[in-house]
C-alpha cells in the first residue's frame, strides 16, 4: 500500500490486508465477480436464493468501471469522499505551513458562520502577515444543493430518521446543525422524486422480464401469477398509512406498489381554516398534490390498493395478473376478481401455503381456548401445536401437484405427532430410509415425542379433517408462498419506522426506496446519486456491493436446512417456556382467528 507521504524509500513490508480490508480486497480482484462469489458462498449449495438471483449476476452494474477507479496508483494521488475532521487539528496543519505569498508561518483557518449551509461550511485560509486568502467549501455543490446535505438526508431517510434525527446526530457529533427543517424537506422531496423514478424503472424491467419469458411481442398482453399483500404502519384500525405490494410469483420481483395514506401534512396545516374563506379556497385550488390518497378504514386499504394496481396492470406493464396468491382474507379478491372481465378472464385465487399452514396453529389455539381441558403437560401444548403446524407445512410442500398425496401426508403427519412411547401410530407414515418419519427410518434409534392422549386426538382430528378438504388443498397444489412479500414489507418499515407518525411523502419514499432495493439492490443508491449529479464515490460503491453481498449471504444463511431445523428447535424450546408461563399465569392472549 502507498506510503503516507512522498518518500524515496520503498516500504519495508508489503501490506497484505487486515480484518478491515479483506472483504474489499476480494471485491477488488480482477477475476469476474460472480466466480469469486461462487467460490465463497454459492458453491456450497446448489439452490440459489431469490436474492442471489436478483443481486449477484449484475449485468447492469458498472463493475469493470469500478475496478479501474480503484487502481492503487490512483489511490496514492487522490483522496476522495467525506471524513469527520476535527477542525482544530486541521487548523494546526495550516499554521505549520508557509504562506504561498509571503512565506511566513502566519496562515489561519477560520469559518464564515453566516455562509454555512447545513453540513457544508465555508472555510477561509487567511495570512495574517500579507493578507493572502483562499475561501473554499467543505463540500461540492451539485445544481441546487450541497452534496454533503443530499447524502445526509438520504442516509437519515434510509435508516428511518427524519430531520430531528439528523439534528441529534450533528449535536452529539459536535457538528454545526444540519440544514433547516424547510431545506431538509425540500431536499427529501427531490430525493423521493428520483427514488420513485428508479423504483418504477425497476418494476418496468421486472414486467419486461415476464413478458420476454413468455415470448410476448409488441402489444401482446401477458397473463401471470402474482402475490399481493398489504402492510400497515400500525396494527389494527388506527393505522394512517399502509401500502400494497404486488410481486411476481415467478421472479420474486416487485411489479407494482401503491402507497396509501390517510394523512396529508398540508391538509392538516390548513385544517383550522374556515372552509368557505377566501384563504382556504385559494389554498385548495393550488393544493393539487394531496398526499392523502385514501379515505376509508385501515383494513379496507388492501382491497383498495389491490384494485388500483390491478386496474392499471395492462396500461403500465401490458400484463394481466390472473393468478392471485394471497392469504385467507378474501376481501381483496372479491374486489379484483372481475377486473379483466371485459377480456373474458376471472382472476383465480390461490392460497399462500405459508398462510394456510398458519391456520393449523390458529385453529388449534382456538380449540384449546374453548376446551380448557385440552392444554397441559403431555396434551395439546403450544410446542405440540407448533409441531403439528410444521408437519402440516412439510406435508403440503413435499406433495406439490399431488392432491391425494398431500391429503395422505397430512393425515399421516397428524398421527405421527400423536404417537408416543406407549403408542405407535406411524402406520400411515412413509417407510424406507428416505422417509420424513424418523420412526420408519430407524425404529430402534427413534425417540418419541410426548404424543397425544385419545381424548385430545378425538378433538383435534376434526380440525385436521377440515384443513385437508379438497377445496382448500386444491388451492395449495402450487406449493408457493408469500414469504417474499413479507421480506419487502420489512424493508419498507425499516425506512418508515412503525413507531413514529409520518406523512404520505415519507411513506412514499420508504415504499419506493424499499421496492427498488428489493428489485435491484444497492444499485438504487448509485443510480440515485448519479441522478442527483453526484459521483457515488469509492466508499459508497464498495459499501453498496457489501450490502448486496450481505443480503445474498443472509438469504442463503436462512435457506440452509440445518439453520431451518435449528430455528424450529429454538422455537419449540421457547414455546415450551411459554406453555409453562401460561400454565402459571393463565391464558393472557390469543392470536386472532381467520
Ligand atoms: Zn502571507
Ligand atoms: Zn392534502
Ligand atoms: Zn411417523
Amino acid at each position: 500500500m502507498p506510503p503516507k507521504f512522498r518518500s524515496t524509500k520503498r516500504p519495508k513490508r508489503k501490506f497484505s490486508g487486515n480484518q478491515f480490508t479483506k472483504p474489499s480486497k476480494d471485491s477488488q480482484s480482477d477475476e469476474p465477480k460472480e466466480e469469486a462469489h461462487g467460490s465463497n458462498t454459492l458453491g456450497k449449495h446448489t439452490k440459489k436464493s431469490v436474492s442471489s438471483k436478483k443481486l449477484l449476476p449484475n449485468p447492469e452494474f458498472p463493475e469493470s468501471k469500478l475496478f479501474k477507479d480503484e487502481e492503487p496508483c490512483q489511490e496514492e494521488a487522490t483522496i476522495t469522499g467525506f471524513r469527520f475532521v476535527d477542525m482544530e487539528l486541521l487548523s494546526t496543519v495550516f499554521s505549520s505551513m508557509r504562506c504561498t505569498n509571503c512565506a511566513h508561518f502566519t496562515l489561519v483557518l477560520s469559518e464564515n458562520h453566516l455562509e454555512r449551509k447545513g453540513c457544508a461550511s465555508s472555510l477561509r485560509v487567511f495570512c495574517k502577515n500579507c493578507g493572502w486568502k483562499h475561501v473554499f467549501w467543505t463540500s461540492k455543490k451539485q445544481t441546487l444543493s450541497f452534496e454533503v446535505n443530499r447524502r445526509l438526508v438520504y442516509s437519515m431517510r434510509s435508516i428511518g430518521k427524519g430531520h430531528s434525527g439528523a439534528k441529534k446526530f450533528c449535536t452529539f457529533m459536535n457538528m454545526p446543525p444540519p440544514p433547516t427543517a424547510r431545506a431538509y424537506q425540500k431536499n427529501a422531496k427531490t430525493i423521493a422524486k428520483h427514488v420513485k423514478v428508479i423504483a418504477k424503472n425497476s418494476m418496468s424491467n421486472a414486467a419486461k422480464d415476464i413478458r420476454e419469458a413468455q415470448h410476448a411481442q409488441g402489444d401482446d398482453i401477458v397473463n401471470c401469477g402474482i402475490s399481493c399483500d398489504g402492510t400497515w404502519q400500525k396494527r389494527g384500525y388506527s393505522s394512517q398509512n399502509g401500502c400494497v405490494i404486488v410481486m411476481s410469483i415467478d421472479s420474486g420481483k416487485v411489479l407494482d406498489a401503491e402507497p396509501l395514506s390517510k394523512v396529508c401534512k398540508q391538509c392538516q396545516l390548513h385544517s383550522h381554516l374556515d372552509k368557505d374563506s377566501e384563504e382556504y379556497r385559494r389554498w385548495r385550488a393550488e393544493h393539487n398534490n394531496c398526499k392523502a390518497n385514501y379515505k376509508g378504514s385501515a383494513p379496507a386499504m388492501e382491497a383498495e390498493g389491490a384494485d388500483r394496481i390491478f386496474r392499471r396492470s395492462v396500461a403500465t406493464h401490458k400484463l394481466r395478473y390472473t393468478d392471485l396468491y394471497s392469504d385467507g382474507d378474501s376481501k381483496s379478491y372479491n374486489q379484483i376478481k372481475d377486473i379483466y372481465a371485459d377480456d373474458g378472464i376471472t382472476v383465480v385465487k390461490k392460497e399462500c401455503i405459508g398462510h394456510v399452514q398458519k391456520r393449523v396453529g390458529t385453529a388449534l389455539r382456538k380449540l384449546k381456548k374453548e376446551n380448557p381441558g385440552l392444554g397441559g403437560k403431555k396434551k395439546l401444548t403450544d410446542a405440540m401445536i407448533d409441531r403439528l403446524q410444521n408437519y402440516y407445512g412439510i406435508a403440503i410442500r413435499s406433495n406439490v401437484g399431488d392432491l391425494n398425496g398431500m391429503k395422505k401426508a397430512i393425515h399421516a403427519s397428524f398421527f405421527h405427532c400423536a404417537s408416543s412411547e406407549r403408542r405407535d401410530l406411524h402406520t400411515h407414515c412413509p417407510t424406507g430410509p428416505s422417509s420424513w418419519c424418523g420412526f420408519q427410518r430407524d425404529k430402534n434409534s427413534f425417540k418419541h415425542g410426548p404424543g397425544l392422549p385419545d381424548n385430545v386426538i378425538a378433538k383435534v382430528k376434526p380440525v385436521f379433517q377440515r384443513l385437508s378438504e379438497d377445496s382448500l388443498l386444491e388451492k395449495c397444489l402450487h406449493g408457493k408462498t408469500q414469504n417474499q412479500n413479507e421480506a419487502v414489507n420489512g424493508m419498507v418499515w425499516e425506512r418508515v419506522p412503525k413507531e413514529v407518525f409520518v406523512g404520505g411523502e415519507m411513506l412514499e419514499f420508504g415504499l419506493f426506496d424499499a421496492v427498488s432495493h428489493f428489485n435491484i439492490g444497492a444499485r438504487t443508491v448509485t443510480q440515485l446519486l448519479e441522478a442527483l449529479k453526484i459521483t457515488p464515490g469509492k466508499y459508497t460503491e464498495e459499501g453498496c456491493r457489501g450490502l448486496d453481498m450481505d443480503r445474498v449471504r443472509g438469504a442463503e444463511y436462512k435457506e440452509r436446512d440445518e439453520r431451518k431445523k435449528r430455528r424450529k428447535v429454538l422455537r419449540g424450546q421457547r414455546k415450551k417456556k411459554e406453555d409453562k408461563n401460561q400454565q402459571a399465569e393463565g391464558v393472557t392472549y390469543a392470536a386472532g382467528g381467520f
